[in-house]
């Protein structure tokens, strides 16, 4: 079986900063970039205009962003595998990873894969449709967009993201709309307090979004009340979904120390989880900020933390 110092489960911003970093280094990395559990380069692909990365001000299209990320990781010699990672064995080292048609032992692994953001699937919301056209899942990636500005903006969810991402959105926003499907927020009190006294933001409760509408953009929201079944029009420039992210990790079954959500239990300050030699990157391990620099900051962390576990144990220099 194939044997490498080092290999990383991943494709976003994450996972090549730390191929980039590692690569580098002289770790020969070798990527499990993902086929079908989600799309190659990560969630910006999903996206159109990045705006708040730097080094770009004019902004960049998220594919354009991570073909250039895929790039800077190649061209320093890192493999790139485009296959999904099934499962790991990771009780002793090297550790197994195991591929949809490979296997490999690595003698050190950072997990990168992510997290998946939520989207509700009714009609004008999916892809070629609406989506990234005025739907979007997050307000803070995408609230400052011109075309959200002084139009009337509808938050999906009932948490405390949600209301923090409505309150975000007050800025742009004529007005926020917040449509819960319960007759009480999940939020925290004090959240929900910020929510119920913002005076742009109105609580819609007990309605769902039943469709999206527009021309080019969207340009309104059929709701429905979950009692009486009735479903009302509204006009609306922009549609926000806040109803939570799913970490991927149901590969590792078990095997690294997860928090109750599913996200990776990481050491604070740091990329180490509690297995020896196995690190964690991006979002995947972050609940709080879920932003594209953050995640290569991490990843960056991340091969910094496994270069210098591999010299302690004596796999280079
Ligand atoms: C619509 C949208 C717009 C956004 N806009 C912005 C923005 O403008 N600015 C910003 O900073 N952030 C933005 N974000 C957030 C940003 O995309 C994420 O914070 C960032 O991509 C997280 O990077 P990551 O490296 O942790 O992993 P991800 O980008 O989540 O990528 C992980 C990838 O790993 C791969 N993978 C998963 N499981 C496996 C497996 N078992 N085996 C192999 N591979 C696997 C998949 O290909 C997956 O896509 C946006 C997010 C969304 C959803």
């Amino acid at each position: 079986m194939e044997r490498r110092k080092l290999v990383i489960i991943g494709s976003g911003p994450a996972a090549y900063t730390a191929a980039i970093y590692a690569a580098r280094a002289n770790l020969f990395p070798l990527i499990y970039e993902g086929f079908f559990a989600g799309p190659a380069g990560g969630q910006l692909m999903t996206t159109t205009e990045v705006e708040n990365y730097p080094g770009f001000p004019e902004g960049v299209t998220g594919p354009a962003l991570m073909e250039m990320m895929r790039k800077q990781a190649e061209k320093f010699g890192t493999a790139i595998l485009t296959e999904d990672v099934v499962s790991v064995d990771l009780r002793a080292r090297p550790f197994v990873v195991a591929g949809s048609s490979t296997c490999i032992l690595a003698d050190a692994l950072i997990i990168a894969t992510g997290a998946t953001a939520q989207r509700l699937d009714v009609e004008g919301a999916k892809d070629g449709q609406f989506w990234q056209k005025g739907v979007t899942a997050c307000a803070v990636c995408d609230g400052a967009a011109p075309i959200f500005r002084n139009k009337d903006l509808y938050v999906f969810g009932g948490g405390d993201t949600a209301v923090e991402e409505a309150i975000f959105l007050t800025k742009y926003g004529k007005k926020v709309y917040l449509v819960h499907r319960r007759g009480e927020l999940r939020a925290s009190k004090i959240m929900g307090e910020r929510a119920l006294k913002h005076p742009k933001i109105e609580i819609i409760w007990n309605h769902v979004l039943s469709k999206v509408v527009g021309d080019s953009v969207v340009t309104g929201v059929v709701l429905k009340d979950v009692n009486t079944g009735r479903e009302t029009p509204h006009e609306a420039g922009g549609v926000f979904f806040a109803i939570g992210h799913t970490p991927n990790t149901a590969f590792l079954k078990g095997q690294v120390a997860l928090h109750p959500t599913g996200y990776i239990k990481v050491k604070e300050g740091t990329s180490y989880t509690n297995i020896e030699g196995v690190f964690a990157a991006g979002d995947v391990q972050d609940h709080v900020y879920r932003q594209a620099v953050t995640a290569a900051g991490s990843g960056c962390m991340a091969a910094l933390d496994a270069e210098r576990f591999l010299s302690e144990k004596g796999h280079i220099g």
